[in-house]
């Protein structure tokens, strides 16, 4: 049976929340503290190192001995560096001391973490510095310090520092915003954000002797199996016994990690599954679902299963994605997303939507590009994640309310703005119509958005940093055309500004199917961009207006953006170069040993046949020799162009030309090998393969 009160007790029990501080901290200090988390306020020395001292007396009676700043730099990934409250005293003797020095600030060599030239060599420190905003946890015996982390001039080398600048943004527009439509008693706004994680789960046996899986997260070679997801009876199905003791260990040591994972199912892919989290605070929920992808890679590995986390593990079925639910709330309690029972009367909400409808049609490119990477390339315009091309689905309830918009229903000024679209027959907001078209990128689903673009493996901070920037930018826009109108004309002036935005930036409306050809071609025709791949969206980022809209909001200065520019293509050309060398590795050492020791066998028992049976037999092995011999060869003349051109890539001097080129050449030789080898590899019985086949890897757990 389960024992509720015991899981209330161990929800969170390794952090450090705000429950812990009040109970302990004295009354004056948490209050400090907590002026510092809800309004970014400095925090005192002082103030610093009583909550340092409460920090390690907690953190060693729950069992730390070490505590660690933990940021995540441009590599996507989490960073620690381990130091023990361990100090050694004159007699011999050692003492357990945390200072808020050493809670605030760190430096931490930084020279090898990707700067795109930010940090020069000579100064390799770094800085991180304390997020009190997102507490503080316990995992593998160490105090985990949420930080943000930047170059020794100040310069931002990660992904919380522009997420949080970002959210400042958004708030100081949104709450100038929300004073002028005379909500006076806002003060903050605040991005929630739920992130839905997708993920595979596979037999770790298997994955030990895959090295394509080892070196690169992706199956490079690897014929289909003969069954796929076509009966469609993995999604929702029955969670296998082993999956569910997994998910519910998972469960467990997330929720101890105060991580609120409320949903798990199966996916649409054989060995694909899903956890959503309850929605939380931008930053917490970034951080949280940092912390969550390496939680289920651990109890993973406890469980002899590997978690893939790649955005396209398996060639022929599903990939894996990370739906960005996004919503604003105020610091009263008002979702500015929720349309509530009279949507075309909801002045907050049509203000908010026709932002959001701007800012993704506007800046369309850089959300593409927030969600670029060599593994979600794959994905996006794969006939199953959303395609390339961003458009917005509203659905048809709020079709109507923005066909009021548009129709410049009158406004009526009664005291307080209000507004009179022609939509008030409409029935209550009802989340059950709204989204069930899951080809939309960008979905509005009942009081929050849906952005489905993001990769499984990467970070959300990205998506998030460009989504709330865009609509903080088009919350100003709206925001100038309004300031200093008079009372009497506000409510007429308001209906015009929603309509012209909304007349704007209709294009970018689309509710029907998006993964038709039709749609690519209607897309093309309003002028959507339709940017297949993190090359050929990476120029936006360094444009005029890009450069514009993020320094103007405080996000990224030019150096920043420069730098990120650099390393995001870096990345990619090293991700791909890595899987070429894997892919000629594999192709020529595991699967040509497992061709030639097959064929050996095929020429002996021909042999052997012929001279007893006669000339005549052995008319399988022969065929499957030469279709075999035919495939190898055509893999070996496909190896060789792929190892020049990989060759020629790397000679590459300009970071956009490299990448460029290890996208439209090197990718595509390796999906020529990849061709030949797999149509060599069906032919082969598994035993003569080194390593396991897609059939075993995705059908074996029971
Ligand atoms: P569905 O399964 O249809 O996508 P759910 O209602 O299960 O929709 O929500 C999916 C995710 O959206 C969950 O992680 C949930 O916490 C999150 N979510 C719900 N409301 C909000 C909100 N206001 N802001 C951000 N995320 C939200
Ligand atoms: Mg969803």
């Amino acid at each position: 049976m389960i024992d509720a009160e015991k899981l209330t007790e161990e929800f969170g029990c390794l952090v450090f929340n705000d429950k812990v501080m009040r109970d302990r901290l004295p009354k004056d200090i948490y209050k400090a503290v907590h002026k510092t988390i809800e309004r970014g306020t400095h925090l005192e020395l002082d103030v610093a190192n009583c909550v340092a001292a409460t920090m390690k007396e907690w953190a060693v009676e729950n069992g730390a001995t070490h505590f660690t700043h933990w940021f995540q730099p441009m590599t996507g990934l989490t960073a620690e560096k381990h130091d023990s409250f361990i100090s050694p005293t004159e007699d011999g003797k050692i003492i357990m001391e945390f200072s808020g020095k050493e809670l605030v600030k760190g430096e931490p060599d930084a020279s090898s973490f990707p700067s795109g030239g930010l940090r020069a060599t000579f100064e390799a420190r770094g800085y991180t510095a304390w997020d009190p905003s997102s507490p503080a946890f316990i995992k593998d015996g160490s105090l985990y310090i949420p930080t943000a982390f930047c170059s020794y001039g100040g310069e931002a080398l990660d992904k919380k520092t522009p997420l949080l600048r970002s959210m400042e943004a958004l708030s100081k527009e949104a709450v100038k915003m929300l004073k002028l439509l005379g909500y006076e008693d806002v003060n903050r706004v605040n991005t929630t954000i739920g992130s839905e994680q997708e993920y595979f789960l596979i037999d770790k046996k298997f994955y030990k002797k895959r090295k394509d899986l080892l070196f690169t997260g992706r199956t490079l070679l690897g014929a289909p199996a003969t069954k796929g997801q076509e009966m469609e009876d993995h999604y929702f199905g029955v969670i296998k016994p082993k999956v569910s003791a997994y998910m519910h260990d998972l469960d467990e040591e997330l929720w101890k990690l105060g991580i609120p994972a409320k949903t798990k199912h199966n996916e649409v892919a054989p060995s694909q599954h899903e956890l959503a989290p309850v929605f939380e605070t931008a930053n917490i929920a970034v951080d949280h679902n940092q912390l969550t992808m390496e939680v289920m890679k651990k109890v993973a590995d406890k469980h002899n299963f590997a978690c893939l986390l790649h955005e396209k593990p398996f060639e022929g079925i599903n990939g894996s994605g990370k739906h960005n639910n996004w919503s604003v709330c105020t610091d009263t309690g008002m979702n500015l997303l929720d349309p509530g029972k009279n949507p075309g009367e909801n002045v907050p909400f049509l203000v908010f939507l026709m932002a959001v409808i701007a800012a993704v049609d506007e800046y369309a490119p850089l959300l593409r590009l927030s969600v670029a990477s060599a593994g979600n390339d794959h994905r996006l315009g794969g006939n199953e994640a959303p395609p390339a091309i961003i458009s917005i689905f509203v659905g048809d309830e709020l079709s109507e309310v923005l066909k009021g918009v548009e129709e410049g229903n009158a406004y009526h000024s009664k005291g307080k703005v209000q507004m009179g679209m022609g939509a008030e027959v409409l029935p209550h907001f009802t989340k059950d119509n709204t989204d069930r078209n899951r080809t939309s990128p960008f979905a509005f689903t009942g009081n929050k958005f849906e952005f489905r673009m993001p990769g499984s493996a990467v970070s959300v901070a990205n998506a998030n940093i460009v989504l709330n920037t865009a609509v903080a930018e088009e919350i100003a826009k709206i925001y100038a055309q309004l300031e200093g109108v008079s009372k009497d004309d506000f409510s007429a002036k308001l209906a015009e500004v929603l309509k012209e935005t909304l007349i704007a930036h209709k294009r970018v409306l689309f509710n029907g199917n998006g993964y038709t050809d039709e749609w690519v071609a209607e897309a093309e025709k309003r002028g959507l961009p339709n940017l297949k791949s993190l090359p050929d969206a990476m120029p936006y980022f360094i444009k005029k207006e890009s450069v514009d809209l993020f320094t103007k909001h405080n996000i990224f200065t030019k150096e920043e953006i420069d730098s990120r520019y650099e390393i995001l293509l870096e990345n990619y050309a090293k991700s791909i170069h890595i899987e070429s060398l894997t892919l000629q590795e594999m192709a020529k050492k595991d699967l040509m040993e497992g061709l030639i020791s097959y064929q050996s066998d095929l020429l002996k028992e021909a042999a052997g046949k012929k001279s007893l049976l006669g000339e005549k037999s052995a008319e399988f092995e022969i065929e499957t020799l030469k279709a075999i011999d035919e495939a190898q060869g055509k893999m070996n003349e496909a190896l060789k162009k792929l190892a020049v051109d990989t060759a020629a890539a790397e000679e590459k001097s300009e970071v956009l030309d490299q990448a460029a080129f290890y996208q439209k050449t090197v990718l595509n030789d390796m999906e020529e090998v990849r061709k030949y080898a797999d149509a060599a590899e069906a032919l082969v019985p598994d035993k003569y393969l080194s390593y396991p086949t897609y059939g075993q890897m995705l059908f074996s757990l029971r």
